[in-house]
């Protein structure tokens, strides 16, 4: 990846910074934010800035609203955050015309505006030229630090960066860079990666990249069932995607080639139905009867993935093993979460449900790093590059 530069490489005493941030947190009807992690995941920036006297303009989107909704103010955000910097966090209007450039050019050294939701205006998500120009001409400086919106090519990550130049990581991007970078492109080996969800189709693209570059790969989730079937057996009513068993023996061959071991579930909780109601049963994986699905992982498969993570000096992790919105089903998910956390490998996980998982099963702060972007932690694994990484000054 190339190296690019930090908040730490300009200077920003004084001046107005322009900070694109992630605040997209869910809030409920009551206008409560349900989960301020993200929140708080912004604040090693702001505190910097805040310490260096920056004027600090703070741009987020919130939800996907069509058009102004004031059920996606970004007002709620401001409240919090104020809160934890102990200081008043302006709230623009909008987040461009007058009233906006006007709180701008009036805000002093040390003070905070947070723009209103870049969503309400189209042009963000389109990549509009003309304003991302207006958001532009806000900053002296840029600096990005919403990782979860990295991967798009919306205007406030991928166009200002054109047009205010310095343009910089933040310290929560280079977080997730760096934590990248240490799992992924110079590990201390050897590295497994746990891999779950719902369905190969998905995640066809990070398989193929782990297997150049991890140890061993444990596949649960679903998307097991898809391998089981290749190799002729019967998964009975289990999630299986017909269309891409040649697949699957490709990437088995693949990973026989690489010398990567690859590993999949040797026991299931099985259940009628995707419910918590349904009779459940434990099988080993070559005895799913007709009619039954494999909701979860079973414990003898927990076991095996314990001695298959016993000597790993780096875990990566992404993807439920079963379905653990239930609690019939929950506990394969729990397990290996409590697994990674005990590890003394470096671990890090991210990507779609799994930080939720983390959260459910109790062991976030005992895991190293979960990524705060979803989409964009799995377009990493699966070896992209992240378009708004690319267009911030490199680092000479
Ligand atoms: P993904 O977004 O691909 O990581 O998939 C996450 C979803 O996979 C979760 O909602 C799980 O409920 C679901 N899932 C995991 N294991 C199974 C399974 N054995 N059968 C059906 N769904 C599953």
């Amino acid at each position: 990846m190339p190296r690019k530069k930090s908040l730490r490489d300009v200077d920003v005493r004084g001046r107005r910074v322009l900070v694109r941030v992630d605040f997209n947190v869910p809030i409920d009807d009551q206008g409560n934010i349900v989960d301020d992690i993200r929140i708080r995941a912004s604040l090693p920036t702001i505190e910097y800035l805040l310490d260096s006297r920056a004027r600090i303009i703070l741009m987020s989107h919130l939800g996907r609203p069509k058009g102004r909704d004031e059920k996606y103010s970004l007002a709620p955000v401001a409240k919090r955050l104020s809160r934890f910097i102990e200081r008043e966090v302006k709230m623009a209007p909008d987040c461009v015309g007058e009233e906006v450039r006007d709180m701008v050019e009036s805000l002093g050294e040390g003070e905070v505006l947070l723009l209103e939701n870049l969503r309400f205006h189209e042009g963000e998500t389109k990549g509009d030229e003309n304003f991302a120009k207006e958001l532009a001409s806000y900053g002296e400086v840029y600096v990005s630090d919403a990782f979860g919106t990295c991967h798009r090519k919306h205007a406030s990550v991928y166009v200002v960066p054109r047009f205010l130049k310095p343009a910089v990581m933040g310290f929560l991007l280079e977080k997730e860079i760096n934590y990248f970078e240490r799992a992924m492109i110079n590990p201390q080996r050897p590295v497994v990666a746990v891999l779950g969800g719902a369905k190969v189709s998905t995640k066809l693209g990070i398989i193929k990249n782990l297997l150049k570059r991890v140890d061993k790969l444990f596949i649960g989730g679903a998307m097991a069932f898809t391998f089981i079937r290749a190799m002729g057996y019967s998964v009975g009513s289990s999630l299986v995607e017909e269309e891409l068993i040649d697949t699957a023996l490709d990437i088995l061959d693949i990973a026989k080639k690489l010398e990567v071991k690859l590993y999949l579930p040797v026991d299931f909780v099985i259940g009628q139905e995707i419910s918590d109601s349904t009779p459940t049963k434990v099988v080993p994986w070559q005895e799913i009867p007709t009619g039954w699905k494999g909701l979860d992982i079973g414990p003898v498969s927990v076991e095996l993935l314990k001695e298959v993570i016993s000597d790993a000096q780096t875990i990566v992790w992404n993807g439920p093993m079963g379905v653990f919105e239930l609690d019939r089903f929950k506990s394969g998910t729990f397990e290996t979460a409590k697994l990674i956390a005990q590890s003394s490998a470096l671990t890090i996980a991210g990507g779609g449900d799994t930080d939720h998982a983390i959260h459910k099963a109790g062991v976030y702060n005992a895991i190293d790093f979960v990524s705060t972007g979803g989409g964009a932690f799995l377009e990493l694994l699966e070896g992209n590059s992240l378009p708004c990484l690319e267009v911030l000054d490199d680092k000479e």
